[in-house]
């Protein structure tokens, strides 16, 4: 219970899945520092990353032990800056195992002090990704098992904004 863990990711946005993942982890560790990244892969995120971390922040707000916070450039360079030597990712799928260890042993490569340590996703949660919820909800469908209220809010207020946006442009 002494250590502190860092729980990188785009977030875009957090779901249920992600937020299992947090509260499961304060069992283990004293504190997660949830950070978020600002590509995915070269990828325009959806929510900006005000928003991201705001809406994480919001749903933390009576969780001392979770600090959200973003971040940029290599993780290993970050997790270094917060003197923690523990990386905490989420597994559904075989598809994400290729990956993670991939990106787990490229980061063992380059510091050898730190350790990513994996916890599985809970069932209920093992086909659930940011980006279903972004086609589910921008198609109209409901998704309030799978994630905060406060995510299908603010969704639906974007998608508002962009049709403005376009209707105002045309
Ligand atoms: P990234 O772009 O870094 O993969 P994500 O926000 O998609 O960021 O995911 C962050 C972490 O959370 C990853 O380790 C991912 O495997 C994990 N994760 C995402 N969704 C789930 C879920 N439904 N159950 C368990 N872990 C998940």
């Amino acid at each position: 219970m002494d250590k502190v863990v860092i729980y990188p990711g785009s977030f875009d946005p957090i779901t249920y899945g992600h937020i299992n993942i947090i509260e499961r982890a304060l069992k283990i560790f004293r504190k997660v520092i949830v950070a978020v990244s600002y590509s995915q892969s070269g990828k325009k995120p959806f929510f900006s990353m005000e928003e991201r971390v705001g809406i994480i922040k919001e749903i933390f707000r009576r969780e001392r032990r979770v600090v959200v916070e973003p971040f940029k450039g290599l993780l290993v360079d970050y997790v270094k800056s917060r003197n923690v030597d523990t990386v905490l990712r989420g597994l559904r799928t075989v598809a994400d195992f290729e990956f993670e260890l991939q990106m787990s042993l490229a980061n063992k490569k380059m510091s050898g002090n730190i350790e990513t340590v994996f916890m599985m996703t809970e069932d209920r949660y093992s086909f659930l990704s940011s980006s279903i919820i972004k086609d589910i909800l921008s198609l109209g469908g409901r998704a309030d098992e799978l994630v905060p209220d406060v995510v299908i809010r603010r969704f639906s207020d974007r998608l508002k904004e962009r049709k403005t946006d376009i209707v105002s442009w045309e």
